[in-house]
């Protein structure tokens, strides 16, 4: 079976297709579903260009409460959304406090989607299943900082999640901002499917600098000897640079149709 990752939503333009600060993606295994919906309705825009099956999702996972994320769902509805409770909290950037969280409350949401909040793991077909919390478990992947809620605590995003898909070649990591650590989320995957070999990874990775993180990070992926490394989104250049020129993987650009089947 084919794995398509239609790039709806993404930070990089292609030749034919806008991009946003954002992530949407539609995936398609054994079932089709949307992953994140991007901060505007371009994910509709792109799905159109690429002629990519967005009527047939009946599922759309979340990956967390953020804009950039989760904004789109105001134009779509009649759909299930798997997400974690948390991805309805007030949440806010920086000491100046700009507002981050989504801009429907949970109770729009709700009236007009069928939600399943869930902190476990939820099977979103016989081959996919949205990873639920994700337990903070690599030291380098440090806690966030930058964050804040209502409350001017710190958010630790504990709603940032992914979905894995398992293939023959082992498990297929998508990831939204990976504010919970990309290792966290994939180790999670591991732990979770029984499933230890990891065939590919896309999505963002929160990673900025050619840092002591992104080092480790890397070592991390070729310990696992991960074939398909497509970081993107909130993946900044040094690290997408670093990544590069290790693992040769593509520029992930909105508006793109990407095809996984090779067998390694
Ligand atoms: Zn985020
Ligand atoms: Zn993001």
């Amino acid at each position: 079976m084919k794995l398509k990752i239609y790039v709806l939503t993404d930070n990089t333009a292609s030749s034919s297709c806008k991009a946003e600060h954002g992530l949407s993606y539609l995936v398609e295994f054994d079932k089709k579903i949307l992953f994140d919906t991007g901060q505007s309705d371009l994910f509709q825009e792109n799905a159109r260009f690429l002629d990519a099956p967005l009527e047939e999702t009946g599922t759309i996972v979340l990956s967390h409460g953020h804009y950039d994320h989760g904004n789109g769902l105001k134009f779509i509805d009649n759909k299930t959304l798997i997400c974690h409770p948390d991805a309805f909290l007030k949440r806010y950037s920086g000491h100046q406090m700009k507002y981050v969280g989504l801009n429907q409350t949970e109770e729009q949401i709700k009236q007009r989607f069928s939600v399943r909040e869930s902190r476990e793991p939820v099977w979103v077909s016989d081959k996919m299943i949205f990873l639920g919390q994700i337990p903070r478990r690599f030291g380098f992947e440090k806690n966030i900082t930058g964050f804040y809620l209502e409350n001017k605590q710190p958010d630790d995003i504990p709603d940032d999640t992914g979905l894995a898909v398992i293939m023959q070649q082992g498990l297929f990591v998508i990831s939204g901002c990976a504010h919970s650590g990309i290792c966290n989320i994939i180790e999670h995957a591991r732990d979770i499917t029984g499933i230890q070999k990891v065939y590919g990874v896309i999505g963002g990775f929160h990673l900025k600098q050619y840092n002591q993180q992104t080092i480790e990070t890397i070592n991390q992926f070729k310990e696992w000897g991960i074939k398909v490394v497509m970081p993107s989104h909130c993946t900044e250049l040094p690290a997408l640079s670093a990544f590069y020129n290790e693992f040769k993987g593509e520029q992930v650009k909105a508006g793109t149709l990407y095809t996984f089947d090779k067998l390694f």
